[in-house]
């Protein structure tokens, strides 16, 4: 198993930092979780064909998580995928699919499926609201585990998602505070990649902390939960924030063994 983070940044323009997104690769399958600004280019630059995905899952809608799919889905068909695309994610993921391409999208879908060159099936969808806890998914040699997380609760439905392939398991988490889902989730993992957006002061102080998980916290429960390796994504550095800082205070608790600082691209075999 392989993960390629393929967006290190979040909610602002960064060059250098594209928007959340990451590859779990299995096999021959490349399963997307999340699809952030610029996930279909980083995919690109990764060597995964659009028209190969098959599966793809959403932790959480807010923007920053979701800003590319349109692109992505109807790229992707473009390109020549000729099977529905399976979509999984929290409440509202079937809506935000029905009206991204029954409405907002429908004419413009209309216009393309006269194309003889875009095969009929690629612009199929079947889209999922993961409303169970501890819904599983099973695919060919891998099985993916969802489970409710808590980001901002009275606006969000949010999930957490494990792959296990072999033997191994890596847990891909959104934003969330600190919830018992995720750590029971996590627990023993060979890897967790997480989000760490902001200082620990910032996320005390400033009213957006009730949304996010603090590295101090993170490094912390991460240690004490045996996660082996742990790999730091969304960093909010357009927003006034230095990595290095935040990632001194990961290693405070976990330690810099097996402390993974994510950039765009970087690839972890599992
Ligand atoms: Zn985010
Ligand atoms: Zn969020």
């Amino acid at each position: 198993m392989k993960l390629i983070l393929l967006g290190s940044g979040a909610v602002r323009p960064d060059l250098e930092r594209w928007g959340p997104g990451q590859v779990v690769q299995v096999g021959n399958e490349s399963l997307l979780f999340d699809c952030g600004r610029g996930c279909s280019m980083r995919l690109v630059q990764a060597g995964v064909p659009l028209q190969d995905l098959r599966r793809v899952f959403f932790t959480h809608h807010h923007y920053d998580h979701n800003c590319d799919f349109p692109y992505l889905f109807l790229t992707s068909w473009v390109l020549g995928r000729n099977h529905p695309l399976e979509v999984y994610g929290p409440r509202d993921t079937e809506r935000f699919c029905d009206t991204l391409f029954k409405e907002l999208y429908r004419e413009d879908i209309n216009t393309r499926r006269i194309q003889p060159t875009y095969p009929p099936h690629g612009r199929e969808y079947a889209a999922r609201d993961v409303i169970e806890d501890q819904w599983t998914l099973e695919g060919e040699g891998y099985r993916v585990k969802m489970v409710h997380t808590v980001h901002k609760p009275q606006i969000l439905d949010n999930l957490a998602f494990s792959v296990e392939s072999g033997g191994k398991r890596v847990v891909v988490a959104g934003d969330n505070v600190v919830c018992d889902s995720l750590m029971d989730l996590a627990e023993g993992c060979d890897l967790l990649v997480h989000e760490c957006s902001f200082p620990t002061k910032r996320i005390e102080e400033h009213k957006w902390g009730g949304f996010h998980t603090s590295p101090r916290e993170l490094g912390r429960w991460a240690r004490a939960r045996g996660v082996r390796r742990l790999l730091l994504k969304h960093f909010c550095v357009q927003q006034g924030v230095a990595v290095e800082p935040m990632v001194e205070e990961v290693r405070e608790g976990f330690g810099s063994e097996g402390l993974i600082v994510g950039h765009d691209l970087l690839t972890v075999e599992i």
